[in-house]
């Protein structure tokens, strides 16, 4: 139902949260995984234990997606050892959290360069091969806030909202040539990034989500790895939620 053997899969910002669980549940489906991170030895590390774990074929490489050159030279690598990729997921993303009346340009840029330029710089390198190969599956990882916006995130909603502009844009695109592009948007999930929220603030948050709780990042990799299969063959263009009830 969710083989995946045969596919080679590369999970941006796959070092830890909810990027790690993706490339930990494609992997158990049999898909070879390109772990990568801002910190190439990380990214090996990680690679090597998704390999021991699941006894799939890994790879680790630094990759800060923001960067052109940077991506370049990772895809080069991946290329030395994969023939290509075959399921991308954009999952590398940032938050500059602050009211709009204080954010800096800077802020503004960060976010945008990481969480907009990143998905597409990565997924240039991928589209010819998948599109070569008539098959594809990009999937990216927006969130709940930029289609409810948050107080705070004027930046980071944008880029989560664009992100769907994105998705869908790219979809009509690329069906012709059986590539899927679809989006996955989390609400609020445990992991660094939420991490660092005050104790009264998760409380506040906790009471709009029918659920009750914060949700696990396995329980959004699920979700990625139902669009990455073959149960999902006739999805694109197509975000799918994962919030607890909370939008
Ligand atoms: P995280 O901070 O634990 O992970 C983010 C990952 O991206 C890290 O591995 C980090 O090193 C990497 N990264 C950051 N900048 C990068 C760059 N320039 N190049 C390459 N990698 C980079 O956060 P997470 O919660 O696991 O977030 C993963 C994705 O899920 C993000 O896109 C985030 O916006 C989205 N998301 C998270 C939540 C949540 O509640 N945690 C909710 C909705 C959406």
């Amino acid at each position: 139902m969710f083989d995946l053997k045969g596919k080679t899969a590369l999970v941006t910002g796959s070092t830890r949260g909810i990027g790690r669980a993706v490339a930990e549940e494609l992997a158990k489906a049999g898909a070879s995984v390109v772990v990568s991170g801002r910190v190439e030895e990380r990214a090996q590390e990680v690679a090597r234990e998704i390999a021991q774990k699941y006894g799939v074929k890994t790879l680790g490489v630094g990759m800060d997606v923001s960067d052109p050159q940077s991506v370049e030279e990772a895809f080069k690598k991946i290329h030395s050892e994969f023939e290509g990729i075959d399921i991308l997921v954009n999952n590398a993303g940032i938050t500059r959290d602050t009211l709009f009346l204080r954010m800096k340009l800077e802020d503004w840029r960060q976010v945008l360069e990481v969480n907009l330029t990143g998905t597409f710089l990565v997924t240039k390198q991928v589209v010819r091969y998948m599109t070569k190969k008539r098959w594809g599956r990009i999937i990216n990882i927006t969130s709940v806030v930029g289609f409810t916006g948050n107080v705070g995130q004027v930046n980071y909603a944008t880029t989560k909202a664009g992100l769907v502009g994105f998705t869908k844009s790219l979809a009509k695109e690329l069906a012709p040539r059986n590539v899927l592009v679809n989006a996955v948007a989390p609400g609020f999930i445990e992991t660094e990034m939420t991490e660092v929220l005050k104790e009264e603030v998760k409380e506040q948050y906790k009471k709009q989500i029918p659920l009750g709780r914060f949700g696990k990042p396995e329980e959004v990799a699920r979700v990625v790895l139902f669009l990455a299969s073959p149960m999902a063959d006739y999805v694109t263009g197509e975000v799918i939620h994962v919030n607890g009830g909370m939008y």
